[in-house]
């Protein structure tokens, strides 16, 4: 029998041009669920998430926080409506190429975000996807979040432990696996597939990716 392989996209500006974070802080911000304050907060994390320079795990809790006692269904339809109106066309056509490649070849597709679960559902139904990977929210005993999240985040070396547990329930070898992603943040996944992809870096990733003859494609 043929080995199962995987094929692994992270989302934001890789799948998509764009950040989905910040496009859901504005549509926030839109609605009044944010103050102009707290955008700018999320705007500034944005960047020092892309720079790596960021406590991702300070910034989430703050951010997860705000969320405390909302429901998690009402969250998710929320998050499906946005999605399919402002942020399902950003995918990048050589994304969309990319992931129809890796579907002729059977392999399993795979969304490692560090998106919400409600972002990264929607992703998958929307885009055929087989399976996603995605920071989630606990909840209380009346489908509340709690305003927590499950650790470790998915984020770092967080995906490359998810990633690694999905793919050892299935008997899968992440050594014969790809890992598609824009960030150096993304590093320890990118090391640990067979079949790193680097999409439009930025400088230091590229930097890293040449050292290591990883291919880099320009979507
Ligand atoms: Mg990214």
């Amino acid at each position: 029998m043929d080995r199962t392989i995987a094929a692994f996209f992270d989302l934001d500006r890789t799948l998509l041009a764009v950040s989905s974070g910040t496009l859901w802080a504005k549509h926030e911000l839109l609605n009044g669920n944010i103050s102009p304050k707290q955008f700018g907060r999320v705007a500034i994390w944005n960047v020092l998430y892309h720079l790596s320079l960021i406590d991702i795990e300070t910034a989430f809790k703050e951010a997860v926080a705000h969320y405390r006692g909302r429901r998690y269904d009402d969250l998710q339809l929320e998050t499906k409506r946005w999605f399919l109106r402002e942020v399902a066309h950003h995918l990048r056509p050589g994304a969309s190429r990319a992931i129809d490649e890796h579907r002729g070849q059977k392999h399993r597709l795979v969304l490692l975000t560090s998106a919400s679960t409600f972002a990264a559902r929607v992703a998958r139904d929307t885009w055929g996807l087989d399976d996603f990977l995605a920071n989630d929210f606990p909840t209380d005993a009346e489908g509340k979040l709690d305003g927590t999240f499950v650790s470790p985040l998915c984020y770092g070396p967080g995906k490359v432990e998810r990633a690694r547990a999905w793919a050892a329930e299935r008997e899968i070898d992440l050594a014969d696996c790809y890992f598609y992603s824009d960030s150096l943040t993304d590093f320890p996944m990118l090391d640990a597939v067979g079949n790193p992809r680097v999409v439009a870096p930025d400088p230091r990733l590229r930097r890293a990716a040449k050292k290591r003859h990883w291919p880099i494609l320009e979507w």
